[in-house]
């Protein structure tokens, strides 16, 4: 005999949490989270110890005597058969189920990163561009961007984007104000350039703001363009590695700057982003002095991206520290969001926005995909951080995108050929880690982050349970987050 009755069922691939006294399954098939109710709560239940066949599943399901069960026969192969076929359950029989698919070739654009000057006023200790994990090849290569690699880049853009109703523009450096004569003339001609084709094209910059005046500050906030400023938090902990050629900190020069920019600029959000490494993992005081003190609508954070031999690396006991405190604003994230409030950690709210989207990645991010990086010398790469380094040319803005060297990279970083993510259940979100972060550390864009690996599911479940947490008590603030992030 064939077919479902001779199959012996074992739990799917499924994390499961509670939140709120309700049991959920993170479904990674689906990337997809479910409530559960009794009956599958204790189908689930029962495979956890054990293998069942299907008759004494649908059997079990349908005695009377069971707690939540003592369904109708056929309401109870209905269900088994509904569970199998969202891979709930599943059986020797039941085919793996694929990784996400690869997106073809010549995926449209969606936003290109324009790196407008490869110089930097400052000179960050744990700079990834000069520093000891540099992979940008820069001798020989111009500086500063051209107004005709500009235009050729947005031309690219438009061209390339599929006739997306709306293409994005960032803007990044070096330090990126250090051409920002350039930016302006940027801003005016894609604008037209979008206009004309009927289209909408929206820009951002990140900067480390020492070079913001009242003018600059004028022209973002009348032209809309989002901000990033990478800064480390008060000056104790900024002026530990941002500091300038001659080792002097940043912050009195930033802190004044910014309170203008903030007070002034209020078209688009202005984020902060800090870069925690020895000595600056402060996370909740860092949060506090950027979010209340300055004023940042949200901040973000990121361990610093290092090979695992520096001296700024964040270390074992850094990065507990650090969880611990992400552990602690992630609480009061959700105490806000349960009375309808935004709380301003980013690492929360990026998480919990691929989560209300049902994201089961590819790849780890858009680079070499909807997302590409300009150098100043117009040649194409994955991404802001691969710009000037050769070694991950993907094409020109002239000649085009490079698509056999956009395939390879996409083949190499594609999440079902990481071995070890295909047992993951948080590789719907992860999917291997970031591409740079991966050549810094092995030298291979297509490894798993595997010294993340931890860090990355305890945070996941932990934003799951967030979610769960609002799904059950707050599922409005769920709707409004996804409508206000553009997800819905
Ligand atoms: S890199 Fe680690 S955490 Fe990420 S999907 Fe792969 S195995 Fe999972
Ligand atoms: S490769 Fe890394 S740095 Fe580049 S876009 Fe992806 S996550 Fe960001």
């Amino acid at each position: 005999m064939s077919g479902p009755l001779t199959h012996t069922y074992r739990s799917g691939e499924v994390h499961r949490f509670a939140a709120a006294d309700q049991d959920f399954i993170y479904l990674v098939s689906a990337g997809a989270i479910f409530a559960l109710d009794g009956a599958v709560g204790d189908v689930l239940a029962m495979l956890d110890t054990q293998e069942v066949s299907h008759g004494d599943l649908v059997a079990r399901l349908a005695s009377p005597g069971a707690s939540s069960m003592g369904m109708s026969p056929a309401d109870a192969e209905d269900l088994v058969r509904e569970l199998r076929l969202a891979r709930v359950i599943v059986s020797d029989q039941t085919v793996a189920a694929p990784a996400p698919a690869k997106p073809e070739g010549d995926y449209p654009l969606q936003a290109l990163v324009l790196n407008i000057t490869n110089q930097c006023n400052l000179a960050c200790t744990y700079c990834y561009e000069f520093g000891a994990d540099k992979i940008s090849t820069q001798a020989g290569k111009p500086k500063y961007m051209t107004l005709d690699t500009a235009k050729a880049s947005v031309d690219l853009l438009l061209a390339q984007s599929g006739g997306r109703p709306a293409v994005h523009i960032t803007f990044f450096g070096g330090e990126t104000l250090m051409n920002f004569a350039l930016l302006k003339d940027v801003v005016t001609y894609a604008t037209q350039q979008a206009e004309a084709e009927g289209r909408a094209i929206t820009f951002s910059l990140t900067t480390n703001a020492t070079l913001l005046t009242d003018p600059i500050i004028e022209f973002l906030a009348d032209a809309r363009i989002g901000v990033t400023v990478s800064i480390d938090g008060p000056k104790e902990m900024q002026d530990k590695r941002r500091v300038y050629k001659s080792g002097k900190g940043s912050y009195d020069v930033i802190e004044p700057k910014l309170r203008k920019l903030l007070a002034r600029h209020r078209s688009r959000a202005i984020t902060a982003r800090v870069t925690l490494s020895d000595g600056v993992t402060d996370v909740v005081s860092i949060f506090r002095h950027l979010r209340e003190d300055l004023g940042f609508h949200e901040v973000g954070f990121a361990p610093v991206t290092e090979s695992g031999e520096q001296a700024y690396a964040l270390g074992e006991a850094g990065m507990t520290s650090v969880l611990e405190q992400f552990h602690q604003l992630a609480d009061e994230w959700l105490e806000y969001a349960l009375r309808g409030q935004m709380h301003g950690f980013s690492n929360v709210s990026e998480t919990i926005g691929e989560l209300v989207q049902g994201t089961n990645k590819s790849h780890p991010c858009g680079a070499g995909l909807g997302l590409m990086g300009v150098s100043p010398s117009g040649d194409l790469s994955p991404c802001h951080r691969f710009t000037d380094a050769d070694s991950h040319v993907m094409g020109h803005v002239s000649t085009g995108i490079d698509r056999a060297a956009q395939g390879a990279f996409l083949t190499k970083g594609h999440v079902g050929a990481k071995y070890e993510c295909q047992s993951c259940w948080a590789r719907p979100l992860c999917a291997g880690g970031c591409h740079h972060e991966a050549f810094v550390r092995y030298g291979d864009t297509g490894h798993a982050n595997l010294h993340y690996c931890d860090w990355i599911r305890e945070w996941t479940d932990t934003c799951l349970k967030i979610q769960g947490t609002l799904a059950v008590k707050n599922p409005e603030f769920l709707e409004k987050f996804a409508e206000r992030k553009g997800l819905s």
